[in-house]
């Protein structure tokens, strides 16, 4: 049934809205507060980086609404996203919003409920595993280390069509000074233009960690310094969904690749 078409009935209490993080992909790194809201959705509206195995943990009976980009099509327009949203709470109908990683780093989750709030929707949030995270995590790096980085920026290589664009070249001048790792996400298409702007703060030798998949059987990795994070991208393939890691932290694991290993690592095999 479409659900903008389902009548009204007055006498139904209203619903509830929770957005979800479903984590990198391995539905191991869902929490357990993830797990119990996707059981307990009748409504399951899922972005287009969550993975089918945590889609298939929700119960027997619920809708189910692909709303992303899948198969090459255009992805579903937020505000009707919205809307579905809005129709199925009045129906009485728990909504879960599934996104990936955490709903609160990028992917819109601010927008969202700042739209459902103003709609009268009370929303709750769940915490998801970020991307970034788990990606750096699975070479045994640690984002932030007493020695090689005293902090860490997520940050995005996409942004907002209209909005102010990132100044990376201040960025990259503070993450030197400050000894900052920087993890940028949505960042692939334009590595060519943000290694450029990176190369004016920090070194060329910096190490780079390229990662598609994070946490899935497909993941695969690529190391290699600022100065050639470009090329490495475009020559090992590697396509979005990948997070660029940037910074010292990453030193001994670039130090440990010799020419006799490969350029790309797989993970899961
Ligand atoms: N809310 C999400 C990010 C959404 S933006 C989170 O917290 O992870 C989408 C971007 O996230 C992708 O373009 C990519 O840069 C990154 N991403 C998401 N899943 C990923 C994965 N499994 N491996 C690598 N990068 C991923």
């Amino acid at each position: 049934m479409n659900i903008l078409q389902t009548p009204f009935h007055a006498t139904r209490p209203a619903g509830q809205c929770t957005l979800v993080g479903a984590g990198p992909g391995d539905p191991e790194l869902l929490t357990l507060k993830a797990l119990k809201a996707i059981q307990a959705a009748t409504v399951l509206l899922v972005d287009d980086l969550v993975s089918d195995e945590i889609v298939a943990l929700a119960s027997p009976g619920v809708r189910i609404v692909h709303v992303g980009k899948r198969g090459g099509c255009q992805s579903t327009p937020q505000a009707f996203i919205e809307k579905l949203i809005l129709a199925a709470v009045r129906e009485g109908d728990h909504v879960v919003r599934l996104k990936g990683g955490d709903p609160f780093v990028f992917g819109r989750g601010g927008e969202e409920v700042e739209h459902l709030q103003a709609a009268g929707v009370t929303v709750s949030v769940v915490n998801g595993i970020t991307a970034g995270l788990a990606a750096v995590t699975s070479l045994g790096v640690p984002l932030t280390h007493r020695e090689h980085a005293h902090g860490v920026v997520f940050v995005t290589g996409h942004a907002h069509p209209g909005g102010q664009e990132t100044d990376w070249a201040a960025l990259a001048s503070t993450a030197h000074s400050a000894r900052l790792t920087l993890v940028i996400y949505m960042g692939v298409h334009h590595a060519a233009q943000i290694e450029q702007a990176l190369l004016q703060g920090l070194p060329a030798s910096t190490p780079v960690a390229l990662i598609q998949n994070a946490s899935l059987p497909s993941q695969r990795h690529a190391l290699c310094t600022l100065s050639n994070m470009n090329q490495t991208l475009k020559r090992e393939r590697l396509a979005s969904p990948s997070v660029m890691v940037v910074g010292n932290v990453l030193q001994g694991l670039l130090a440990l690749q010799t020419t006799d290993l490969p350029q790309v690592a797989c993970h899961g095999i």
